[in-house]
């Protein structure tokens, strides 16, 4: 059992891939430009022809150790994943533990079998993530100020959403944001109809009229040519539209919602697949249950930047996983990360050494560290940029 195994991950083809981005870290062609989404790297992955659980499954505490062993019932408790978004991914928003288990419970009482389209809650875990940027990355996260929206709806200036304004009155006894995502929820197809015809017409004018404001106006009408009739593509108005630069991250906490728009990037998340849906899709949504678990408060998700030293652990409050980006020139530098290690390389080469012997990975390429390898004794060299998940 030497610890240190080269991964070979899953890809899914889902249609909003890019397909440039993955294939050309992996270096591999992709001649009938297939999308390709997400990289999967995690329990699902090889490790020659075994899947990376079924190791673990063999010696939990020398893979995991023992604390996360204990601590998430001898699996490990984080997915890593490449992502390259070529068209906006739908919004969604992911519930909290206490959430996610009262709902797995009340739908396996139902009887909604897991596989159905009509069922929500897939487990019982939370889904905190953690999105770092490869290249620059447009996403939507959290309400924007209430001030701010007013802003957006007035210079907006749509006819057809006039009324909104009101729903900000100081008379208003329920939550104006709350109110606001009723009235997105509601609004009859007329209305979404006016809408596209206001932004076809007056896309350009808009950004003359409030330049400071193009990048939303352009989103807004990207939305509307990719999803017709969905009333989220206003959605801009009233989320805040991050962009981040290679490096920077946003952690992505329960209740907030999200959508990724365009860019490349590297996800880490808690193991759960609990989405709720918010729009920007032709899935069902369960408004009902978004309602239950959108957390309505203004919120802007801190940028998280590397300061300029060769390794940065992107501060977060996940207890499942950490996130660290190591850059090396030559020099040989220990890993200086803990617990279950997967490390991807996004440039250069890096040879991974301990004890038990040595494993070359060249840029796109993976691999899992047992815990019980002791990563202090790990040793990387090369020229490199690594990013690297572990358990805090
Ligand atoms: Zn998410």
């Amino acid at each position: 059992m030497n610890g240190i195994y080269k991964l070979s991950n899953p890809v899914k083809h889902y249609d909003w891939g890019s397909p440039e981005s993955i294939p050309s870290l992996l270096n591999i062609t992709n001649p009938e430009k297939k999308p390709y989404a997400e990289m999967w790297m995690g329990n699902m992955s090889l490790t020659d022809g075994t899947a990376l659980d079924e190791i673990i499954k063999e010696s939990p505490d020398f893979f995991l150790g023992p604390e996360v062993n204990r601590r998430y019932a001898g699996s490990l408790p984080y997915l890593f994943k490449l992502l390259a978004a070529e068209k906006p991914l739908s919004i969604q928003v992911h519930p909290n533990l206490e959430q996610a288990n009262a709902g797995f419970a009340r739908e396996n009482a139902r009887h909604i079998p897991l596989e159905s389209a009509e069922r929500t809650y897939k487990d019982a875990n939370h889904k905190p993530e953690i999105i770092c940027a490869l290249t620059d990355y447009d996403a939507l996260c959290g309400f924007r100020t209430k001030c701010e929206i007013q802003n957006m709806f007035r210079a907006f200036n749509c006819p057809a959403l006039e009324n909104f304004l009101e729903l900000f009155n100081k008379d208003n006894k329920e939550d104006p944001l709350k109110l606001l995502m009723k009235k997105v929820f509601s609004l009859s197809d007329t209305i979404k109809e006016e809408i596209e015809i206001y932004i076809k017409e007056n896309i350009t004018n808009l950004c003359t009229l409030a330049p400071q404001y193009a990048s939303v106006w352009n989103i807004i009408n990207l939305f509307a040519q990719i999803y017709p009739h969905d009333a989220a593509i206003i959605s801009p108005l009233y989320m805040n539209h991050i962009k981040l630069k290679p490096e920077e991250a946003i952690y992505l906490p329960a209740g907030v919602p999200h959508c990724y728009i365009h860019g490349f990037g590297v996800e880490l998340m808690a193991n759960s697949d609990n989405v709720i849906r918010g729009g920007l899709t032709a899935k069902f949504i369960d408004t009902k249950e978004l309602f239950n678990i959108v957390n309505f408060h203004e919120f802007t998700p801190p940028i998280i930047k590397p300061d300029n030293t060769n390794v940065y652990a992107y501060k977060t409050e996940a207890k499942e996983f950490s996130l660290s980006v190591i850059q090396n020139t030559k020099e040989t530098m220990r890993l200086p990360v803990l617990g279950p290690v997967i490390l991807v390389v996004t440039r250069g080469t890096c040879t991974v050494s301990h004890a038990g012997g040595t494993l070359n990975l060249n840029q796109g390429e993976s691999a899992f560290l047992a815990a019980g390898i002791e990563n202090g004794n790990v040793e990387l060299c090369g020229a490199f940029t690594v990013y690297a998940a572990g358990v805090p």
